[in-house]
């Protein structure tokens, strides 16, 4: 199955797209978590995405396109793909419909992740993760057992993304409303277009997507 997960920032995408990785054998196709992958290593792509992140605007239809595009014809995913954070634009969604097409794979629902603006900004500007082993916290809703102490690997390295803050968030949830949302509209025009309450508790939301996804399964 391929699906997309559609969502302001902080809607719980990646939350949730981790639960069907390890339930479903999916793949995961996160553009931000590759975008970021390329700062951290600085590749060239990296150093000309790196600032236009940290602001929250969004980088060129060309590069994520490309970066799906590889990935598409490369990763070998038994359970399907998931789309996270892609796409974010019309141009992107044309343009995953013609790769789907051209590696024989067909988009089975887009799930949208509804969340009001308010819960975003204390979501967002709360979260963290392990600097070690990756794992996800928030100063308010999920704080590690033991404060400063990774639950999973005992790290104490914590870090916080650099568009995790107000100001970028501002940004974000504009470019959010002015290109993404359009989408909501043409994939409920295609019939693909279903929604969950993404305001719940995590196995609640991840409960309502279970059953989108068994409706189209
Ligand atoms: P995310 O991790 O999905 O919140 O993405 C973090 C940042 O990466 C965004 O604010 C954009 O700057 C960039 N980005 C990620 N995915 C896309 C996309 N599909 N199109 C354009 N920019 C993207």
């Amino acid at each position: 199955m391929n699906i997309i997960l559609l969502g302001p920032p902080g809607a719980g995408k990646g939350t949730q797209a981790g639960f069907l990785v390890a339930e479903r054998d999916m793949v995961q196709l996160s553009t931000g978590d590759m975008l970021r992958a390329a700062k951290t290593s600085g590749t060239e792509m990296g150093k000309k995405v790196a600032a236009v992140m940290d602001r929250g605007e969004l980088v060129t239809d060309e590069i994520v396109i490309g970066l799906i595009e590889e990935q598409l014809t490369t990763a070998d995913a038994a359970g399907g793909f998931i789309f996270d954070g892609f796409p974010r634009t019309l141009a992107q969604a044309d343009a995953l419909g013609a790769l789907l097409e051209k590696v024989g794979k067909k988009l089975d629902t887009v799930i949208e992740m509804r969340v009001d603006d308010s819960a975003l900004v204390k979501r967002i500007t709360g979260r963290f993760t392990c600097g070690n082993c990756g794992a996800g916290y928030h100063e308010e809703f999920k704080k590690p057992a033991k404060d400063g102490v990774c639950d999973e690997c005992g790290s104490t390295e914590f870090k916080k993304r650099a568009d995790d803050n107000e100001e970028s968030l501002k940004t974000r949830l504009m470019a959010y409303y002015k290109e993404t949302s359009p989408l909501i509209g043409y994939y409920y025009a295609k019939g693909k277009l279903q929604s969950v309450d993404g305001l719940g508790a995590m196995d609640a939301v991840a409960s309502d997507i279970t059953k989108a996804l068994d409706k189209v399964s």
